[in-house]
């Protein structure tokens, strides 16, 4: 049973924020275009930070309908933003040459960030307003939904924060570095699952696959486990739990995960084989787990992978191209992490191969063997 608390995550939650990237006029396919694309995305963003942080518990309390604010939680996340934007802008700086109306000049602190943002306001070429307006409006939805997780926080668990240092969101990647995730599957043969890998396959990209034991098991039932394994070749597969069900309020949550990782031994061989190959990885359904459940990953070896990019892709207000727009934009803000998909959706089969063709040679992608 959900509690209440649970249901509103899930049904505000269907508010989804969109942008256009085609409104950015320039292509982002190397590192300077991608650089210069992300400076300016950095900029807005700081500045929809800012005008986020002036909501009060009561603002949020009405905006986001819940019924109470954790407000450190909220503080330390726009601290987090806050540095990892100044960070990022650093890193995308270091291409600045000429007098590009991106760049800034140097910023020694988040201040720093702050105040020189809001002056490059009137740098914005005329024919870019379109671009900033809708970005202005992006940014300030995402923030929203960001914040609102942050507020409720720890009472809701999710991917907005970490109980411990073997819980890993994507944060910690180097500049222009990004993995892949797919959670939910597997589909039923010949599935959306079947052509996400084949896509994958395609383009040569790797990814983590977050399964659930009774998929597997279903599919199990239809196949032979060396055909199972080498359906997800030179991919990565992990424990998502047996059932799609939150980890935190489930009495049976450690029975969930271990059956899962027992199914998925006896299936995969270990990490790096050329067939798939089994990743001790938990990611918990909806981000939701226990503050308290360490000691047992620790003795499961076990890591909690969440993420920093969430395409929304399992949302029916959102198509591909929404996704699409979203993800390129979030990776030009972002600039490093993990995003998060839905093999049991066709979306990010739609969306991928443009992303990846669109971005080129800007981004590097972490092969999930060197996790
Ligand atoms: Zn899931």
């Amino acid at each position: 049973m959900l509690t209440l608390i649970e249901l509103w995550v899930i049904v505000w939650s269907k508010v989804v924020a969109k942008v256009n990237r085609q409104l950015w006029q320039a292509p982002i396919n190397t590192t300077d275009y991608f650089d210069k694309a992300s400076r300016a995305a950095i900029l807005v963003y700081a500045l929809a930070l800012q005008d986020r942080q002036t909501l009060s518990d009561s603002d949020m309390k009405a905006a986001f309908k819940i019924k109470t604010v954790n407000r450190v939680s909220i503080t330390k996340w726009f601290n987090k933003e806050l540095a990892l934007s100044l960070l990022n802008y650093q890193h995308a700086a270091k291409s600045c040459a000429g007098d590009d109306w991106t760049c800034v000049g140097t910023l020694n602190s988040t201040a720093d960030l702050l105040k020189q943002a809001e002056a490059w306001q009137t740098n914005i070429p005329p024919d870019l307003s379109a671009w900033r307006d809708n970005l202005q409006q992006f940014t300030r939805a995402y923030t929203d939904e960001q914040l609102r997780l942050a507020a409720l926080f720890p009472t809701v668990s999710s991917e907005i924060d970490t109980f411990n240092t073997n819980e890993w969101n994507g944060d910690h990647f180097a500049d222009r570095q990004f993995l892949l995730t797919f959670d939910d599957g597997p589909t039923k043969t010949q599935g959306h699952t079947d052509d996400v890998l084949t896509m994958l396959a395609a383009n040569q990209k790797s990814a983590v696959f977050f399964v659930l034991g009774d998929n597997l098991q279903n599919r199990l039932t239809k196949t032979d486990a060396p055909t199972l394994a080498a359906l997800y070749k030179n991919q990565c597969v992990a424990i998502h739990g047996w059932e799609h069900q939150s980890h935190a309020k489930w009495a049976n949550w450690q029975d969930s995960i271990k059956r899962t990782q027992t199914l998925l031994t006896t299936i995969l061989p270990k990490q790096d084989a050329p067939t798939g190959s089994f990743s001790p990885l938990f990611r918990p359904p909806y981000g939701q787990r226990k503050a308290d459940s360490d000691a047992f990953f620790q003795q499961q070896q076990l890591q909690v992978v969440l993420w920093n990019l969430d395409s929304q892709d399992w949302n029916n207000q959102v198509n591909s191209d929404d996704i699409l727009n979203r993800m390129l934009t979030l990776m030009l803000i972002k600039r490093h992490g993990v995003l998060l998909f839905h093999d049991v959706h066709p979306k990010a089969n739609a969306a991928l191969p443009i992303l990846f063709n669109e971005l080129d040679t800007a981004v590097k992608w972490q092969h999930c063997h060197q996790l």
